[in-house]
């Protein structure tokens, strides 16, 4: 999007929220870091008085569902009686704005608007009214104008979307003890990939007693699927923090249908997919007797007592076995077979990868 094309967009909401407020001194309230430019730009455009303030919160992404949020800075003025209008850069999925809203329900606002430069009709929850908008758009990511990857980009005058199909995805599928994670260890370094295990990132909040690690605690012990809202939040976090990465291997995700489509629908927002899952096919027996094995040096819990293996099973043949066909129906699914030397099986490997 032009730099022309942003302006004109920031000088029409201008316009609109004029009409509405000439009569009135408004106190604009722009949400940091995004919205620095379009507060800027905005009230170049305003003709009439004004006040302006920011705000700027942190929500604890991965617990968002339970609300945690933190107000790194509040609106400092006395704001009861007043007309204020939230000036946000962009509408996503409506978490931020839920927080906002949170943030002014206390106050004894005369009047409460929300506009935005930007606005993901297509994804947004419509839990409140959008008053004022600029330009909707597609559920792309973009960056510049304030938008950042990866913090960078902020100071671009145009707007993009961001380009990754040059990128390679992969989701490594099978039972536990399959190997994933081995494998993982040896395709990331041949292909230069991220490799993202839920199960160790599970086990790294568990180790450093956060409070992911203590809500899934309990789920991991007994051998149960974490509850697809924590796990679908956490992974979404790991690839945001690898967004420079030139691919990534999904080991342990998705393994129910719910999470196989927020990842479908995450990364098409991002302009990314999953290229291909491979199965590592083993029998249980095998696979049991390797699990035991490696329980007796890696200490898991879940790793040392056959019932529990025999429940991972169970939860697997349930939950993530159906994501065979899921994957099928795109054409996606490759199955290997995991049992022989480590190395004969990156090959195996390999050669699925290589050809896609
Ligand atoms: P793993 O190391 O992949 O075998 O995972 C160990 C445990 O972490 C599993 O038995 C689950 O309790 C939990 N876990 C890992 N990945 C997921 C996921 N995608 N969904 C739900 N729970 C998971």
């Amino acid at each position: 999007m032009s730099e022309a094309q942003v302006q004109a967009a920031v000088k029409s909401v201008a316009e609109k929220v004029a009409a509405d407020y000439k009569n009135e001194v408004p106190l604009f309230v722009g949400v940091l870091n995004g919205a620095f430019m379009f507060v800027s730009d905005f009230l170049k455009h305003y003709p009439y008085d004004c006040e302006v303030s920011f705000v700027k919160l942190s929500s604890y992404r991965g617990l968002t569902s339970t609300g945690i949020v933190q107000t790194l800075l509040d609106v400092s003025e006395d704001i009861d009686g007043r007309s204020v209008v939230i000036l946000e850069d962009i509408i996503d999925t409506g978490r931020t704005l839920k927080e906002l809203v949170l943030l002014f329900s206390n106050a004894n606002v005369k009047d409460f608007k929300i506009a935005s430069l930007f606005y993901k009709s297509d994804v947004y929850n419509g839990e409140y009214a959008i008053d004022y908008w600029g330009i909707e758009i597609p559920d792309k990511f973009i960056v510049g104008y304030g938008l950042d990857y990866m913090e960078l980009g902020r100071n671009l005058k145009e707007v993009y979307q961001l380009n990754q199909k040059h990128m390679i995805n992969l989701v490594l599928f099978g039972k536990p003890g399959a190997g994933k994670g081995t494998q993982a260890e040896f395709l990331k370094e041949k292909y230069n990939l991220k490799h993202i295990s839920t199960g160790d990132l599970f086990r790294y909040n568990m180790k450093n007693n956060t409070e992911l690690g203590q809500l899934a605690k309990s789920y991991i012990d007994n051998g149960d699927l974490v509850p697809d809202e924590v796990t679908i939040k956490m992974l979404e976090d790991a690839v945001e923090k690898n967004a420079d990465a030139s691919g990534f291997i999904f080991d342990g995700f998705p393994r129910t249908a719910a999470q196989a489509e927020a990842l479908d629908t995450f990364l098409e927002g991002r302009d990314m997919k999953v290229n291909a899952t491979i199965a590592l096919e083993a029998n249980d027996e095998v696979l049991i007797q390797r699990l035991l094995e490696r329980g007796k040096v890696s200490g898991r819990s879940d790793d040392q007592d056959e019932s529990k293996i025999r429940n991972r099973f169970d939860e697997y043949n349930q939950k993530t076995a159906p994501l065979k066909d899921y994957y099928e129906a795109q054409g996606k699914f490759h199955s290997v077979n995991g049992i022989g030397a480590i190395d004969e099986i990156t090959h195996r490997l390999g050669k699925v990868i290589e050809e896609l």
